[in-house]
């Protein structure tokens, strides 16, 4: 089955087409296409880049006015122009959509349809950049590619087996009936993660204890016992818990209130304040990019020093809090951009956690190849590096759910 991935960040729109072999195995194939568009930040020009599977590449610059112009660009891209993938958009069975936020009523993927497309837009109070791009996606994939089955498959669905008390904010009783909880992200990631933990240790799922930590420019960790997200550190939004490229991840809410009493801060400022110009970016002064960070800091820069030693402090951290609501730990995975590449990051992340037995062996830390196991032979806890493959589980889940609504 040949299955689109639509992706949609805040400035790029990823997309991927892969063919899915039945029962969806673990293991990702090659994408037969890929594409991604990156919207620049001063003006409304954005790049195309497209890759098709004989490695024919195409790359333009695009005047795009709108978010949907360049989407439909990319879209004519599969079937036009110097690198497409198939002769007709009919050849495409099947579009799977990352949906960030999926509120309280959505575990699992779900089949796209009116009344699932309203539940989308009423969570897009809380993830506005996301969740509108995402329906715009849908409705372009229904007037260019046509009536294809499209699924919808949820950054939140795999936190909705956290217990209660891991869901409840400790404010008014009230703040649950307005949907003021925990809702956990990058859920489709650290599923994935968590199965292929599981597949690489070769142990029974049902005992398994893992700690995804999910470090990309967005950080998040899970919890995950038997299979199940067991506790997170994101929440309502993608805001809390650790702390990221720009975002500053949790700090104490009296800094907001004493921050608008003092400068008159709005919604909008304090936004702009927590989502953008904090983080690594915000303490460094130098990248959001920790690359950019980690080189500043053996330069001497000491306010690169700083950004990342607080980045690591509240990861050591946040791996302690997944510990607690775990009672135990068989592997600690690290994915994503930071996660994949950074060796620092791995190092200074389980030297807390020798006194477990926890042994990181510094050669493969140094290099792993693809998705390794990093531990030493006698190292209580396993230490594993996954690779994110986020559009691929999109799929998965997609061929999944359309083989299990048809038998
Ligand atoms: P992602 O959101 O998963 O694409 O991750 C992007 C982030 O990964 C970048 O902003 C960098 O901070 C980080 N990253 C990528 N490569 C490296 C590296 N070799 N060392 C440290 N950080 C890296």
């Amino acid at each position: 089955m040949k299955v689109l991935v639509l992706n949609s960040g805040s400035s790029s729109q990823k997309c991927r087409l892969y063919q899915v072999a039945p029962g969806a195995p673990l293991d990702p194939p090659p994408a037969l296409w890929r594409a991604e568009i990156e919207w620049a930040a001063t003006d409304s020009s954005a790049s195309l880049r497209i890759e098709n599977a004989s490695g024919v590449r195409y790359n333009e610059r695009i005047e795009a006015k709108t978010r949907a112009a360049a989407v439909e660009r990319m879209l004519r891209g599969l079937w036009e122009g110097a690198a497409p993938a198939v002769r007709a958009p009919s050849e495409i069975q099947a579009v799977g959509h990352r949906i960030v936020h999926g509120g309280a009523e959505f575990r699992a993927p779900a089949l796209i349809d009116e009344r699932v497309l309203q539940a989308i837009a009423r969570h897009a109070e809380i993830a506005p950049l996301h969740n509108r791009s995402e329906i715009e996606g849908v409705r372009l994939v229904e007037k260019f590619i046509g009536a294809v089955p499209q699924v919808a498959v949820f950054d939140t669905a795999f936190h909705r087996t956290l217990p209660r008390p891991a869901t409840v904010y400790p404010g008014p009783y009230a703040w649950l009936d307005e949907g003021i909880e925990r809702y956990g992200f990058h859920g489709i990631n650290h599923r994935y993660c968590a199965e292929r933990a599981e597949r690489m240790l070769g142990k029974n799922s049902a005992d398994l204890r893992v700690v995804t930590c999910h470090l990309g420019n967005g950080c998040s960790l899970a919890a995950v016992h038997g299979g199940h997200s067991v506790d997170t550190t994101m929440g309502f939004t993608p805001l809390e818990g650790l702390m990221m490229g720009t975002r500053s991840g949790s700090v104490d809410p009296g800094i907001l209130i004493h921050l608008a009493r003092k400068h008159g801060y709005t919604p909008d400022d304090l936004d702009r304040i927590l989502n953008r110009e904090s983080g690594l970016l915000g303490l460094s002064g130098v990248s959001s990019d920790l690359r950019e960070v980690l080189a500043a800091a053996r330069q001497g820069h000491s306010r690169a020093q700083l950004a990342f030693d607080v980045f690591l402090h509240r990861l050591r951290a946040g791996i302690g809090w997944m510990l607690a609501s775990l009672g135990g730990l068989d592997a600690l995975v690290f994915t994503a951009g930071i996660g994949e590449n950074s060796s620092d990051v791995r190092a200074g992340a389980c030297e807390p956690f020798a006194f477990l037995g926890l042994r990181l062996d510094p050669v493969k830390n140094a290099d792993p190849a693809g998705d390794a196991d990093i531990a030493m032979a006698d190292s209580s806890i396993r230490v594993l590096v996954i690779r994110a493959q986020e559009d691929w589980a999109i799929a998965r889940e997609c061929r999944r759910l359309l083989e299990s609504s048809a038998g």
